[in-house]
């Protein structure tokens, strides 16, 4: 068997383990077996393509290049990966994407540079009798348009992820007009680009696709960044499969595609989970009309002490407890936990309630708590517990803002209006834990503080739970 058909049989074992490492993503019990399965396809894809750039004759200076990209690269992402904490990942998948696209951009001019240098030769006139010549520049300019949007759209999605510059949407005058003029001029330029090649329209798409990253991003608000965040996944995804029909590479077309295609369902899924139209999300202009939330005045607040919500937990008969980013940020995942532990051992029935965009990536939450050991089964989404507020005796807000505002479902000139959310003010007792009245990521005042059921316990959410667990 020559090495070259072995590699293709590498590629054909690594697309397959890349698929079982999806479908064991889906769900919290199979998660780490998903990612062992991808660990692995993605150390055979590397082998095999080691193998067939050695087959295929690389230079030992290209040898040498590739082995110092691959251990820097390999160092870097150790490094990188030991770090981060939990609250920082989606800045660093943003970033991530961000070298997706910018690599697509890259192999995008390199293929194009080659041929134009082939031009010359024999070689080329080949490819134009073939008619593939046409089939190659389209791949060269879908490739690095997709790219280079995907590159400055991950750029603005983490400068604002990390709170480098503000989450509130860009509103230029006319901003659909341009984002509609910015597409018409790249399909034009593709059209021509195809019939007759020019560095100019390369570097025109280049340009104009930077821009419209940019742009779409960045005129996007805060409180509808999770989407952007998975659409940047699916863009991402595209652009790689750009890339593979560009090297001819199988793997990385069906790599590019599943990754594309995944990325684009969980957008639907959150898009259908904060009621957003998926269309206009793809379009990059949605939720920003919405006027911004206005100061109202919605009277006092009322706080509680440790003891006090001690002394509630010690009386309830079922417990929601409802976490947010406040919860990741705090660390306070181990307390809550342990709290559970206790309450369920009193008698008390404990659910959690979790909404689909709770923290700052989808899944956020359902991490933590796995992490901290709570048991899988009282983890509810929130259809499951949506229903069963009313009946409930206390719920706990652990540092959960935006995904708990009343506002939402009640005010139809909130900047959120629509996204469905916890409906816990209808609880018989709500606890808010956070530091401050300060407003959520949407940046929305949140009238649940000032209800009459609702009582601010305020601090540090590990501090205040662990004080909790003293006076139990
Ligand atoms: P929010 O960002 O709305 O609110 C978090 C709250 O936690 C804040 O009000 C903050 O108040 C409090 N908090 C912060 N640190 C602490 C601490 N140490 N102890 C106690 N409280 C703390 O979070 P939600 O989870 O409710 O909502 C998620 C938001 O993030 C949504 O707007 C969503 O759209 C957005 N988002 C979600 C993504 C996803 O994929 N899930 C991705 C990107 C954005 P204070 O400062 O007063 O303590």
């Amino acid at each position: 068997m020559s090495i070259e058909t072995a590699a293709q049989a590498a590629y054909i074992v690594s697309a397959l383990l890349f698929i079982l490492a999806l479908a064991g993503l889906s769900r919290h019990e199979t998660a780490k077996s998903g990612n062992t399965f991808g660990m692995a396809g993605m150390a055979v894809a590397l082998v095999a393509t080691i193998a067939l750039a050695i087959d295929r004759g690389i230079t030992s200076t290209g040898l040498g290049l590739l082995a110092a990209a691959m251990v820097i690269g390999a160092l870097i992402g150790l490094q990188r990966a030991r770090s981060v904490e939990m609250t920082g990942m989606p800045e660093l998948i943003a970033i991530l994407h961000s070298f997706v696209g910018l690599a697509a951009v890259l192999v995008g001019w390199n293929g194009y540079l080659l041929v134009e240098h082939a031009l010359n030769g024999p070689e080329a006139q080949l490819l134009d009798a073939q008619g593939t010549l046409g089939i190659h520049h389209a791949e060269v300019f879908i490739g690095v348009f997709i790219g280079a949007v995907t590159f400055t759209g991950s750029i603005v999605a983490y400068l604002k992820l990390s709170a480098r510059i503000s989450s509130s949407p860009l509103v230029l005058p006319g901003k659909n007009l341009i984002n509609i003029g910015a597409l018409l001029a790249f399909a034009v330029l593709t059209v021509r680009f195809v019939i007759s090649p020019a560095m100019w329209m390369l570097v025109a798409v280049t340009i104009i696709a930077l821009l419209l990253g940019w742009h779409l991003v960045a005129s996007i608000g805060g409180g509808d960044m999770p989407v952007v965040v998975s659409m940047l996944n699916s863009y991402s995804g595209w652009a790689a499969a750009a890339s593979g029909f560009l090297l001819e590479n199988d793997l990385l077309i069906i790599v590019g595609a599943l990754v594309g295609s995944s990325g684009a369902y969980l957008s639907y899924i959150m898009c259908k989970a904060m009621n957003r139209s998926f269309v206009s999300v793809i379009a990059g202009g949605f939720g920003i009309e919405a006027p911004s939330g206005e100061d109202k005045d919605y009277g006092d607040h009322r706080e509680i002490n440790a003891e006090g919500v001690a002394e509630l937990l010690r009386n309830a008969n079922s417990v929601i407890i409802t976490p947010g980013y406040g919860m990741a940020v705090a660390q306070a995942q181990y307390g809550v936990a342990e709290l559970t532990r206790k309450l369920r051992d009193a008698g008390v029935e404990v659910r959690f309630g979790i909404h689909p965009v709770a923290g700052r990536l989808p899944g956020h939450m359902n991490v933590l708590l796995a992490e901290a050991k709570v048991p899988y089964d009282i983890v509810m989404e929130m259809d499951e517990v949506n229903d069963d507020f009313s009946d409930t005796s206390v719920v706990l807000v652990i540092g959960a803002n935006d995904t708990v505002n009343p506002a939402a479902a009640e005010e139809p000139s909130s900047p959120i209006a629509g996204m469905p959310v916890l409906h816990v003010w209808e609880a018989e007792n709500v606890i808010v834990f956070k530091r401050s009245m300060a407003s959520g990521y949407a940046g929305v005042q949140n009238p649940l503080f000032f209800k009459e059921n609702s009582a601010m316990l305020f601090g540090d959410a590990k501090d205040r739970v662990e004080d909790i667990l003293r006076a139990l």
